[in-house]
């Protein structure tokens, strides 16, 4: 039997697998991923997201992502709330997400992003549903928001592409979080998030590619690539035992292990999450 991996972060229906998402879907199958988790970025694409993992018998998040959150209306954030309240049976609706803070990306209002993210995180509180978190140079701003929201109960939820110091990991985790690895730490220059995946517990771990984004080294087009006209390398879930397989080698450890551990992990994050990998187990 194949190591079998849960994707807990991948765009699937975003633009670049238009033309080939089917194959795409089966490439992941073939190479161990059993789950994809589509997390939604805004309003628009709601209904997107579930219809997909319906499709393809995967899971999906609902949420507004922190880059569309300038443009996002307090509309936006009661039509989350009625998607989350018409689907709360569903079985493949695992999250709230993808929601957080954006600080490095420039011309996101702070104020504007705060407001979108605490009231989602209310919202999950209110549905008793997990968080996919983007923090991206704003780890001590989303823990503050989920110590306010969570009033000194746990979270369940995963802090997705995570890349901060050994102390806001270890905040993280003591929150309740998971910590999402992906293709950033396939770069050997990556030495702190090298470091970090090496070290974090091991009951700390998920796995994800964030596809079509983050790409590993062998898809990564540098700038010199790029500017003689090649294209950046799309990332996609088959890429996800090969991502693992870096990340094994630096704890040291067979990868058969870390999918287990990390397939577990997921199922913490997401409870939700564990029928389905039970249904997707072969025979
Ligand atoms: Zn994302």
């Amino acid at each position: 039997m194949p190591t079998r991996f849960v994707d807990t972060h991948c765009h699937l229906d975003a633009p670049e697998f238009d033309a080939d998402r089917t194959a795409m879907r089966e490439r992941a199958a073939a190479s161990g991923v059993m789950l994809c988790v589509l997390p939604a970025v805004a309003a628009f694409n709601f209904d997107t997201v579930r219809e997909m993992a319906h499709a393809q018998k995967d899971a999906y998040a609902l949420g507004i992502h922190p880059l569309c959150a300038g443009r996002a209306t307090d509309a936006d954030l009661v039509a989350l709330d009625a998607a989350l309240t018409a689907h709360q049976g569903d079985p493949r609706l695992v999250a709230v997400g993808e929601i957080g803070l954006d600080y490095f990306v420039e011309g996101l209002e702070p104020g504007r992003q705060e407001h979108i993210f605490e009231a989602q995180l209310r919202l999950a509180r209110k549905h008793d549903l997990p968080v996919l978190l983007h923090v991206r140079r704003s780890v001590d701003q989303v823990l503050k928001g989920l110590r306010v929201a969570g009033a000194g109960r746990p979270w369940h939820g995963i802090a997705h592409a995570f890349n901060g110091s050994d102390q806001q990991a270890q905040a993280c985790i003591d929150l309740g979080l998971k910590l999402g690895f992906g293709g950033a730490l396939t770069f050997e220059r990556a030495l702190r998030l090298r470091r970090l995946a090496a070290s974090v517990p091991l009951s700390a771990i998920v796995m994800e590619t964030d596809s079509p984004d983050i790409p590993p080294h062998w898809l990564y087009a540098t700038q010199a690539e790029r500017s003689q006209g090649q294209a950046q390398g799309r990332n996609e879930p088959a890429e996800l035992p090969r991502i693992a397989q870096v990340v094994a080698q630096l704890r040291g450890m067979p990868v058969e292990d870390l999918a287990k551990a990390s397939t577990d992990n997921a199922m913490a994050a997401l409870p939700r999450l564990a029928p389905l990998v039970s249904a997707s187990e072969p025979g």
